[in-house]
């Protein structure tokens, strides 16, 4: 069944008007669920009272209920999860910081991609969410936000999934926040974080939204990066970086790339020399994220020094970098853990954090 959420402004709007409804309602509706965000149609006091009975039955708004959630960082970071209506758990994570307030979105329940490092990956995939589902997730999170006077401001797909193989999905979730009747979400305060979807990445570059692209790399050179993307080995490095290339002269916007430091696995001063060869003259940022580690692998986070010693080998060779620790480690904010550990699925998951951002 689909929801509110699934909806973009013309379909809501041709669904109306197929029940003989006025031209203007799509407007209210839109207003109420995604300005006002009014999670009951009884609060929309403006609709007749057929009309808001009937839209709860067949568009509900209750699409994803919390079962837990739990805060850190002084209540800087709120980690939720929810429930679907089949039953699954996903995981969402709102940062607030001084300027911007971001929500971290889960695009699938688990991942096929299998990162070496990532829990999330390790359950394998169970499905891709729906678009109703993804928008659920941040109209429940800027509803939390304005609870606190805060507006929600970003928002990364850097949950669980891979937002390439629930393209379409995401595409309409990023239509239906950036309409300016609703929430109004401008495209570069999305962002999409993909393990290395060549064609998508092609796609992305010609749709009309300009959403920011981050590209998890975490190694320079492809037999250790086929070891930790499993993907790499369908799309290598070459082939990678040339979609990357093309991705910036089409749309002349910079790419952010995402680098997990493992310590012994790819956090040698070799490997940032070679990402830095690899990066050179592109327009990019590095993103440094020491390693969250989960007990489903063997990896470590690299020491403080030697993260340091990265950073500054590729910040002498002239890339931008900054180091992100994510943030709620201590939650279990690593995305995916809450899930673990509230039934027990296959293994510890990956993190979110603002480095997802
Ligand atoms: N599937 C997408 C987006 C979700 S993961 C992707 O891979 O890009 C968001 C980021 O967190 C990715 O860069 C991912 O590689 C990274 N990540 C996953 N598990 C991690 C861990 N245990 N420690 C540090 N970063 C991790
Ligand atoms: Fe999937 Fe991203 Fe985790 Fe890799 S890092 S398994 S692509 S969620």
């Amino acid at each position: 069944m689909s929801s509110f959420y699934d909806l973009t402004f013309d379909e809501l709007r041709d669904m109306l008007a197929g029940r003989g409804q006025p031209g203007y309602r799509a407007q209210q509706l839109y207003e109420w669920a995604y300005k006002r965000l009014a999670g009951d149609y009884r609060d929309m006091t403006v609709l007749p009272a057929a009309l808001r009975a009937s839209l709860a039955n067949e568009l509900p708004l209750d699409v994803l209920t919390p079962v837990r959630e739990i805060e850190t960082d002084d209540g800087d970071t709120v980690k939720v999860l929810y429930r679907t209506a089949d039953g699954q758990t996903i995981e969402t994570v709102l940062m607030y910081y001084a300027d911007r307030a971001t929500v971290c979105v889960s695009c699938q329940v688990g991942c096929a991609v299998g990162c070496s490092f990532c829990a999330t990956g390790m359950g394998g995939l169970q499905r891709n969410l729906t678009t109703g589902e993804m928008v659920a997730q941040v109209i429940d999170m800027a509803r939390r936000a304005r609870r606190r006077g805060r507006p929600l401001t970003n928002i990364v797909m850097m949950g669980m999934g891979e937002p390439f193989h629930n393209y379409a999905a995401v595409m309409k979730m990023v239509a239906i926040l950036h309409d300016a009747r609703g929430m109004q979400v401008g495209a570069r305060r999305i962002t999409l974080s993909t393990s290395g979807v060549v064609p998508f990445i092609d796609r992305l570059a010609s749709e009309p939204f300009q959403v920011n692209l981050a590209i998890s790399i975490h190694a320079a050179d492809d037999a250790l990066r086929s070891e930790l993307v499993p993907l790499n080995r369908r799309w290598p490095l070459d082939e990678l970086l040339g979609a990357v290339r093309r991705y910036i002269r089409q749309t002349g916007r910079r790419v952010s790339f995402e680098y997990a430091l493992i310590a012994d696995v790819n956090d040698r001063d070799d490997d940032a020399w070679n990402l830095a060869r690899r990066l050179r003259g592109l327009l990019c940022h590095v993103n440094l994220i020491p390693l969250n580690p989960t007990p489903a692998a063997p990896y470590q986070r690299p020491s403080a020094d030697r993260i340091a010693r990265f950073e500054r080998i590729l910040v002498e060779a002239g890339i931008p970098t900054t180091v992100r620790y994510s943030r709620g480690v201590e939650i279990a904010a690593a995305c995916g853990q809450l899930r673990a550990q509230h039934a027990p699925v296959t293994a510890q998951p990956p993190l979110m954090g603002e480095n997802h951002g």
